[in-house]
């Protein structure tokens, strides 16, 4: 593109706001205090750019989904092949190349026995999926089970299984009423200096002990986000205390899901944060990075096992559930040609190289009164600032704001602040995020934002 050239065509910022404010309703947006949208014209690499050409660097990858960078020349011409030969076809009854080869690449990448997909549309969705598989998997066997397990803080999406699940979350009070039956555990989340973490994690793991004992009968799965917690407030834990975790499920007989929608394709320094524990769960929720965060798609993952119990002549056994858009063969290109970067680009190379540059600001971050329980796991720095722990606290809308006039899209949940940028991102604009964003806590706390 001319650089000079408007990406809106003859239209304005201020136009496009305008219809904005009469027509659309955000996601997570309290439209009576929001401040207007940032109006994003193009996007390239790690960056966005305003209609003026202003770039914004996206160093939390626009909700966690950006992987190799935006608009990929690669991944832009497998979307324009596809488009070129078939855009859509319905999924029951019909089958496509893209479905099949991605299917058959995510087998080959997981670990263990995880060979059967289950295609959805984004990952609250693959949550539901997981969770009616699992539920029906026991009615199959001729037993009901209806509790879930979930740990503290977990967030799993926004359908009514998946906000159950997440129900501890904070996000979903209005909801209690509609959900479905969930006993939550205590999440042990650690930091860098951490010396207490092992006390709590004998906690977390007395309390599920108990409840495994206690109502085993009943308990149909547990699902985790493995590794780390990230709508909770970017929160990690130990890769024993997942490991011991799977252990007792296991023991209890009870379903493994493992929520990869946001760890999933290198956010935690390993392709799946699973391999972090050397665990295998039964089912596993992808999306996010699935598609380099191109275009929505996710998928349920289970082993042959779980798939064997849907099997009959009876259609009374079946899983019924799907989606008008299910494995978009759009979708399932893009996503073959974002995994395929992985080996072309070295991008977990890359992603230990950010990794050792977060690693870095330890010290910095450390340093300063005014931060705690700083943080580093793969390419994701995170840290608390202040103690509004509200996700949309005043403190910090005003910080993400400051961050978006200096051209950093970096959005804390309320106390914590993280990076958690494209794996494309360089090391002058990494630089530049930690200038900035220092700048940002250094104004805060001297009450100048
Ligand atoms: N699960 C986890 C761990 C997530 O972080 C998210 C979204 O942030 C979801 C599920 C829901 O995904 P989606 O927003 O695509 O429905």
């Amino acid at each position: 593109m001319n650089e000079h050239s408007n990406p809106l065509g003859s239209r304005t910022a201020e136009e496009i706001i305008a219809r904005d404010k009469r027509h659309v309703w955000h996601p997570y947006t309290q439209h009576g205090i929001e401040v207007e949208p940032q109006v994003v014209a193009r996007a390239e690499g790690a960056s966005l750019f305003d209609a003026n050409g202003r770039e914004i660097l996206d160093m939390i990858s626009s909700w966690w989904t950006c992987t190799h960078g935006h608009a990929h020349p690669k991944i832009n011409a497998a979307i324009a092949r596809q488009a070129n030969t078939m855009e859509h076809v319905m999924f029951a009854g019909f089958t496509h190349a893209p479905a099949v080869d991605l299917a058959a690449t995510l087998a080959g990448l997981l670990p263990g026995d995880l060979n059967r997909v289950f295609y959805t549309d984004d990952g609250s969705t693959s949550v539901e999926v997981a969770i009616k598989i699992a539920y029906k998997s026991w009615v199959n066997r001729g037993e009901t089970r209806r509790t879930l397990i979930a740990f503290d803080g977990g967030y799993h999406g926004d359908t009514l299984g998946a906000m159950s699940v997440g129900r501890s979350s904070q996000m979903f009070g209005a909801f209690k009423d509609l959900m479905c039956d969930v006993r939550v555990v205590p999440y042990p989340a650690t930091f860098e200096g951490d010396d207490a973490v092992e006390e709590r994690e004998a906690g977390a793991l007395s309390a599920l002990e108990a409840l495994l004992k206690d109502h085993r009968q009943s308990i149909a799965a547990m699902i985790i986000e493995p590794m780390m917690q990230g709508a909770a407030g970017i929160r990690f834990c130990r890769p024993s205390f997942l490991k011991r975790v799977v252990a007792l499920a296991r023991e209890a007989k009870v379903l493994v899901i493992f929520d990869e929608v946001a760890t999933g394709f290198g956010r935690t320094g390993k392709l799946f944060a699973m391999e972090h524990a050397d665990v295998t769960p039964d089912l596993v929720c992808l999306s996010k990075g699935l598609t380099g965060g191109y275009m929505p798609l996710a998928a349920t993952v289970v082993h042959d096992r779980l798939f064997d119990l849907f099997l009959s002549h009876d259609f009374d056994r079946a899983l019924p559930h799907g989606h008008s858009f299910t494995a978009n063969p759009l979708a399932c290109s893009v996503a073959l040609a974002a995994i395929g970067l992985y080996e072309e680009e070295q991008t977990m190379a890359r992603i230990a190289e950010i990794n050792a540059h977060h690693r870095t600001m330890l010290d910095v971050l450390a340093a300063r009164p005014d931060v705690t329980q700083q943080r580093v796991l793969g390419p994701v720095l995170a840290f608390e600032v202040g103690d509004d722990g509200a996700y949309q606290s005043e403190a910090s809308r005003t910080l993400r704001a400051w961050y978006l006039a200096k051209g950093l899209n970096i959005r804390p949940i309320g106390s914590t602040v993280y990076l958690m940028p494209p794996y494309c991102i360089t090391d002058e604009e990494l630089a530049r995020a930690y200038v900035g964003m220092i700048e940002g806590l250094d104004r805060l706390a001297s009450g100048s934002l």
